[in-house]
C-alpha cells in the first residue's frame, strides 16, 4: 500500500530518525525522513559494532550479497529472512537483467516491541549497502507483501544523483518495485496498476511547482519520478513500435557502468538510456519536466491505456488504443533483451 500525500522539507538531520521510527516507515515518506540520517554520518560503522559475526553471503543475478543481522529481539528466523532479502533480489535481478552492483551488503537491525518492515536506507559510499528496520513481531507474511527490501535494492541501479535529481532515484525505485516483484509472481499485476492510479496523481504539479528539478516535495520526488518513468516507457514503447521499454533503457544505463557506485549527471545517464532504445526519450522528457510544471491528463492515459478503477478493483479495457501497451510494460521483459 503507498500513501497519502505530505511534505518532505525539513527532513534533514538525526532527530528525524525517532520521529519517522514513530511514523510507522511503511510509506516512501517515511523513507525519505530516514534519508536525513545519511548525512549524519550514522549509517555503516554500527556494522563493524553491533552484528552478530558471521553474516550471511548471497549469490543472485551475479551480485554477492552480505546480509548482516544484528542482535535484537526478532521473531522470524534467519532462514526467513534470508528469504526475504532474496526474493527481492530476484525481483531485482528479474527487473535489471542481473543484480545492479557486483557487491552489496544489508544490515538487519531489529527493533523491539514492533512489527513489520519499519524502514530501510540506501547508502552507495563505502560501496552499496542498505540498513533495514525490522519490528520484533514481524511475521513471515508481513515480509512477503513488504515492498521496502526490493525498493532499497532497485536504489543501487542508477547512478548516485544529488538533491536537485532526487526524484529520478524515488521515481524509478517507486515505478520499478512493484513491477519487479509482479514479475517473479510476488505481487499481483492488478495492484501494480491500482497503485498506479491511486498514486500517481500525487506526482503532479501543484500551483507554484517549478519543475521536477526544483519542487522536492514528497509527491513530485516518489510519484512526480514515477510518474516521469511512466511516460518515458509509453513514449519509449510509443516510438519504437513497441520494441523498447523503459526497462530496456535502464538496463542500457546498468550496462554502460551506471549503477550507484558512481556519480554521474543526470544527462549522462539518461543519454545511455536513450542510446539503449535508441530514441531520445528520455534526455526529451527531462528537459521538459525539469524546469516546469507540466501537467499530464492521467484521465486519457488511463483511458488509452484501457485502466479503470471501480470499487478499488481493476477493470481492463482490451480493446483501447494502448492495452498492447498496458500488456507488454506487465509481462517480463526477457532476461536478454
Ligand atoms: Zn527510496
Amino acid at each position: 500500500m503507498r500513501p497519502g500525500a505530505a511534505e518532505l522539507t525539513g527532513a534533514r538531520g538525526c532527530a528525524v530518525r525517532d520521529s519517522a521510527l514513530r511514523l510507522g516507515m511503511r510509506s516512501p515518506l517515511a523513507l525519505a525522513l530516514v534519508l536525513g540520517i545519511a548525512t549524519c554520518g550514522s549509517g555503516y560503522a554500527a556494522i563493524a559494532d553491533g552484528a552478530r559475526p558471521e553474516p550471511a553471503a548471497l549469490a543472485i543475478g551475479g551480485g554477492a550479497i552480505e546480509v548482516a543481522i544484528e542482535d535484537g529481539p526478532l521473531d522470524l528466523s534467519r532462514a526467513e529472512l534470508l528469504a526475504w532479502i532474496s526474493n527481492a533480489a530476484r525481483a531485482v535481478t528479474a527487473y535489471f537483467g542481473r543484480f545492479p552492483v557486483a557487491h552489496y551488503r544489508i544490515v538487519i537491525e531489529p527493533v523491539a516491541g514492533r512489527s513489520g518492515v519499519l524502514s530501510g536506507t540506501t547508502w552507495p559510499s563505502g560501496g552499496a549497502h542498505s540498513r533495514i528496520h525490522i519490528g520484533e513481531h514481524t511475521s513471515a507474511a508481513q515480509l512477503e507483501r513488504d515492498w521496502i527490501m526490493t525498493h532499497e535494492m532497485v536504489h543501487t541501479g542508477f547512478p548516485d544523483q544529488d538533491r536537485t535529481h532526487h526524484w529520478i532515484e524515488e521515481g524509478i525505485a517507486t515505478y520499478v518495485e512493484p513491477l519487479a516483484r509482479s514479475w517473479i509472481g510476488h505481487y499481483p499485476i492488478a495492484r501494480v496498476w491500482t497503485d498506479l492510479v491511486d498514486g500517481l496523481p500525487n506526482g503532479l504539479p501543484r500551483r507554484g511547482d517549478r519543475g521536477l528539478d526544483h519542487t522536492h516535495t514528497w509527491g513530485r520526488t516518489y510519484w512526480g519520478g514515477a510518474l516521469f518513468c511512466l511516460l518515458a516507457d509509453l513514449e519509449i514503447r510509443d516510438r519504437t513500435g513497441g520494441r523498447r521499454g523503459l526497462v530496456d533503457a535502464l538496463r542500457g544505463i546498468l550496462a554502460a557502468g551506471g549503477n550507484d557506485q558512481v556519480a554521474w549527471p543526470i544527462e549522462r545517464a539518461l543519454l545511455e538510456g536513450d542510446k539503449a532504445v535508441g530514441v531520445p526519450v528520455l534526455v526529451e522528457l527531462y528537459r521538459r519536466m525539469k524546469d516546469a510544471p507540466v501537467a499530464t491528463d492521467l484521465d486519457a492515459m488511463w483511458r488509452g491505456l484501457g485502466v479503470e478503477v471501480r470499487q478499488g478493483a481493476l477493470q481492463l479495457d482490451e480493446r483501447a488504443p494502448k492495452a498492447a501497451m498496458r500488456r507488454a510494460i506487465s509481462a517480463p521483459a526477457p532476461a536478454t533483451p
